[in-house]
């Protein structure tokens, strides 16, 4: 155990820290907090983790993750809520998908509630951080399990870690929901469909780097990918579920064996159905674009994103308004946004009070 018992001290500054946050100005930019909470896994178990101020960690140079990828990921937020307690929404889904996706690349499971445990003992400690009910910001958790022993032939490590930090961030829609365009990227491939693309694997969002790159370039801030076996149905775009609308009121999203299940899209699909919609997860072509009254890209960061535009080649397909979101999925977005900061009743159960 040993190495992570940076020692906390309590913390007077914190507090001024949080005075000088502008709340407001908050976007998606990486800023220290107090402090990280870190786990060890070595000689088969867990440490029972501690809380670090230092953003830095030592790795040995021959780690796996730094050599061959073996890192995973979550994101998740925390609320400060209309009551003024603050909540941490769906945890469990988080806790469940880094199941999924540490098995896939032979690391340690974490237990649920050793997963639940450590979110909330980095969110109490860095409450300060929480941007207050109204700002429309969160405190943005992200979890981190990856291989950290030394190994250099092709085999799983020996040793772990598991750290969580936190940050907080801002609304990203500060004058209602903006569309945006899309391009479709024929020349890459985000995950092939026995892949990684199903499991947040740290090296998915690498290979999203240069196609995203080239898309901002031109004018688009999204890219979507098409199946890579025949491209010709949709998968995602890079980091966010396809979401649309039909227009007899159905929700649909691609089933694919290399799409990333989204908590937010699994979320959407339950109020959908709780609003009357029918909801309808299958392949979806790329064809059917313009049969669509509504698209979105949906994800944690901002839930769901309007697209309106989508660029292939030289064909162009506009769904939906010209400007701000289509009615059907802006509601899904205020019930998600109500849920989270206790605006509306979180009938689901989706929320868990940090003490
Ligand atoms: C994380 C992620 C998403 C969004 O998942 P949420 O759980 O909704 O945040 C979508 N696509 C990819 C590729 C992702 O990595």
């Amino acid at each position: 155990m040993g190495i992570v018992e940076d020692a906390i001290s309590p913390s007077t500054c914190n507090r001024k820290a949080r005075m000088t946050i502008d709340w407001q100005s908050l976007d998606f930019s990486y800023r220290d907090c107090k402090c990280h909470i870190r786990y060890i896994w070595k000689d088969g178990k867990w440490n029972d983790g501690a809380l670090c101020e230092d953003p830095y960690l030592r790795i040995h140079i021959a780690a796996t993750a730094l050599h061959y990828g073996q890192s995973a990921f979550e994101g998740l937020k925390a609320f400060h809520c209309r009551d003024g307690r603050v909540r941490v929404f769906r945890a469990d889904e988080n806790a469940k998908r880094l199941e999924t996706t540490a098995t896939r690349i032979r690391m340690p499971v974490i237990p649920a509630d050793m997963f639940t445990s450590a979110v909330h003992r980095v969110v109490r400690e860095n409450l300060d951080y929480v941007p207050p009910y109204g700002t429309g910001g969160a405190l943005y958790i992200r979890p981190l399990l990856f291989g950290s022993g030394p190994r250099i032939g092709v085999r799983p490590a020996d040793e772990y870690t598991f750290l969580i930090l936190v940050m907080p961030v801002g609304n990203y829609y500060k004058g209602g929901l903006t569309p945006v365009s899309a391009i479709v990227v024929d020349g890459f491939d985000r995950a092939a469909p026995q892949g990684v693309g199903n499991v947040k694997v740290a090296g998915n969002y690498a290979a999203d780097l240069k196609p995203n790159e080239m898309a901002r370039s031109q004018g688009y801030p999204i890219n979507l990918y098409l199946d890579a076996r025949e491209h010709r149905y949709i998968d995602e775009f890079g980091t966010s579920n396809f979401i649309a609308i039909t227009r007899d009121n159905t929700y649909v999203t691609p089933s694919s064996p290399s799409v990333l299940p989204s908590i937010t899209n699994k979320t959407l699909m339950t109020l959908a159905k709780d609003s009357g919609l029918k909801v309808e997860q299958r392949p979806i072509a790329f064809d059917e674009l313009s049969s669509f009254a509504e698209i979105g890209a949906c994800g944690t960061a901002v839930i769901i994103t309007p697209v309106n535009r989508i660029v292939r080649n030289n064909d162009i397909v506009a769904v939906g308004p010209d400007t701000g979101c289509g009615p059907v999925l802006e509601r899904l977005y205020n019930a998600v946004r109500g849920i989270q900061v206790g605006d509306v009743p979180d009938v689901h159960g989706w929320n868990r009070t940090v003490n």
